[in-house]
């Protein structure tokens, strides 16, 4: 068995060995095992379900939570020679249906769904004319409500764990869960029996270092200037991701500043550059890092004190995944832990505020009372706050609030290509009279640039259409609309935002379930998260990596020997 495992893992990912616990992992999967596999970012959880699924008859069932994470994992398995699709909220659905009508029949080893998709009809439907042969829970700390990143759809994965049947292995995969949240976990997807299987989290290479201080500027530009290689800055607000950027550029450093609110092409240019050497250190938001692969990162810094211990080790183990000499830095002091408590009750609006938002939020999307179950569309918090003249951040909280409590899943923004199908035949499309030479050529333009139009919705650039055609910026839309007016195509423009994907109909206000002593353990629970790290970064008597061990449940282990509380005793 093992020896084949091996083969598959060379074949496909041209790798010569197993990374520690994968081979484990992999073989209780074999043993048609329900596992938990807690293993750190970057430790090789995607080959823990691959190879397995690549060993075994039928379709593997992936639950991944960021489309983006999702397509890149699709992308990659198809760049290897594997068959793999996704299905996801950006999707229109006609091509859900044909998408899962292809894992019914075609050939395909690994179907990617985003969780929002599980509870629909038309996925439960086909799901059960499926071979499916493991069921893959990524990220499967979103499952649990103590965990730091809870998603309810997730809860839906138990009901497609009824439909699959007992037989069905679940490989459950996290890099951060604490005993509490690994409990969970395998409780809420049904394990047949308990089986955790924890990696090794220490991390011999990384110095873990604390720093009180009231000049974090001073100190921010001697780790930028003391540490050679490249770095990442964790701030968290946009503004400041901006302002530090050009205090470090200032003093000759090379920086640039990231965060959500930036234009895609900038981001993109910025993380390529980063990511080449191009440039040296990154100044974030937490909205970079996710799905982030580079090894030689040699320090974090963390300019503000992260919102729970949860997001302050995943952002702290970004740096030194090459196991060679890396830092992680964060810098704090008292008003750090006031504006984190403060932050954390501004982001538990009341209830009577989100009751508001509830009727708000229908309203915007243009539905009136018991409409819209099932229904997706764009949904951009900014331009709903505008059109009601609220606050953006409560606004966006409430919307998270309400998703937390089940009544609908906000998703990240997704970029999704425009899309054509003709849907009339080749022979037709000429038969025809185009109407004009313009249109004639336009049709003609599209047909040399994508083939394929007449069998299958084809991702298409407008821009590069343009630019072939030698179009005005506009007009290759414009065109596209028409063809499609005239039912000779169907045109799906681009997205590029996120979608608001409603679970059930609206309700009157009188039955809208939003309970206190939820909304009150909600929040205390997120207060706890926050206070594990306040209590962490205040207790400097005990190793910081022990420290982190203890709560995360790893086993005790040795003082480090170069955090900066085992610094200080030594001195
Ligand atoms: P995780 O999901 O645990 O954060 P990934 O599955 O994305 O990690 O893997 C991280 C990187 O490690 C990927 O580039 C992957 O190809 C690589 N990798 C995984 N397993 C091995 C292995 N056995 N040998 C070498 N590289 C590996
Ligand atoms: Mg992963």
């Amino acid at each position: 068995m093992s020896e084949q495992m091996l083969e598959i893992l060379g074949k496909y990912w041209g790798y010569d060995s197993f990374r520690p616990m994968q081979e484990e992992i992999i073989s209780e999967a074999l043993a048609g095992n329900d596992v938990l596999a807690i293993l750190p970012t970057g430790g090789g959880k995607s080959v823990c379900f691959q190879v397995p699924a690549m060993m075994k008859e039928g379709v593997c069932l992936v639950v991944s939570p960021l489309v983006a994470l999702m397509k890149d994992q699709v992308q990659n398995l198809l760049d290897r020679g594997i068959q793999a699709l996704a299905v996801h909220s950006g999707m229109t659905y006609r091509e859900i249906d044909i998408a899962l009508d292809n894992a019914v029949y075609g050939n395909y080893k690994f179907l990617y769904v985003s969780p929002e998709r599980l509870r629909t009809d038309l996925f439960k439907a086909r799901l059960a004319r499926m071979d499916i042969s493991l069921l893959v829970v990524d990220e499967a700390h979103c499952i649990s409500q103590w965990g730091h990143d809870f998603r309810p759809d997730y809860l839906e994965i138990a009901s497609v764990r009824q439909i699959l049947g007992p037989d069905v292995p679940v490989v459950a995969l996290t890099a951060t869960a604490t005993p509490q949240v690994a409990r969970e976990i395998m409780e809420r997807l049904g394990f047949r029996k308990e089986n955790l299987l924890t990696g090794d989290f220490s991390r011999p290479n990384l110095s873990c270092l604390f720093r009180m201080t009231e000049d974090k500027m001073g100190r921010l530009l001697r780790v930028c200037q003391g540490v050679e290689g490249s770095g990442i800055v964790y701030v968290s607000r946009r503004k400041g991701a901006e302002e530090i950027a050009a205090f470090l550029q200032r003093h000759g450093v090379s920086a640039e500043g990231y965060h959500a609110g930036m234009e895609k092409d900038a981001r993109s240019r910025i993380q390529d550059a980063w990511k080449s050497g191009g440039i040296r250190v990154i100044v974030s938001t937490n909205a970079f890092g996710m799905g982030i692969d580079k090894p030689d990162v040699r320090f974090v810094c963390h300019f503000d004190m992260p919102a729970s211990l949860e997001a302050y080790f995943q952002e702290a183990g970004r740096a030194g995944r090459d196991g060679k000499e890396a830092y992680a830095v964060l810098l704090w002091n008292k008003s750090d832990i006031l504006r984190q408590r403060q932050t954390l009750r501004s982001s538990y609006p009341s209830l009577d505020y989100i009751r508001d938002i509830y009727q708000k939020v229908f309203v915007f999307l243009g539905f009136a009372y018991e409409e819209g179950k099932g229904a997706s569309a764009k949904f951009e918090i900014e331009k709903f706050a505008q059109r009601f003249r609220l606050n953006a951040r409560s606004a966006y909280y409430a919307v998270k609030y309400l998703e937390a409590a089940g009544y609908w899943t906000l998703t990240e923004t997704l970029q999704v290509p425009s899309r054509i199908q003709f849907t009339v035949s080749r022979d037709d499309l000429y038969r025809v009279q185009l109407g004009s030479e313009d249109t004639d050529r336009f049709v003609k333009l599209l047909l040399r640039m994508y083939p394929g139009l007449f069998t299958l919705y084809v991702p298409i650039d407008e821009e590069k259409i343009a630019r072939a055609g030698r179009y005005a910026p506009g007009v290759v839309g414009e065109y596209l609309k028409q063809l499609s007016r005239r039912q000779l195509l169907k045109y799906i423009p681009a997205i590029n935002a996120p979608m608001l994907c409603l679970h059930y109909e609206r309700l009157y206000e009188k039955n809208l379930r939003l309970p206190r002593n939820e909304y009150d353990e909600r929040y205390g629970r997120s207060s706890a998260r926050l206070e594990a790290l306040i209590s962490l970064v205040g207790n400097d008597s005990e190793c910081r990596w022990q420290q982190m061990y203890r709560y995360f449940g790893q086993e005790g282990g040795v003082p480090c020997g170069k955090c900066d509380v085992c610094l200080s005793h030594r001195r």
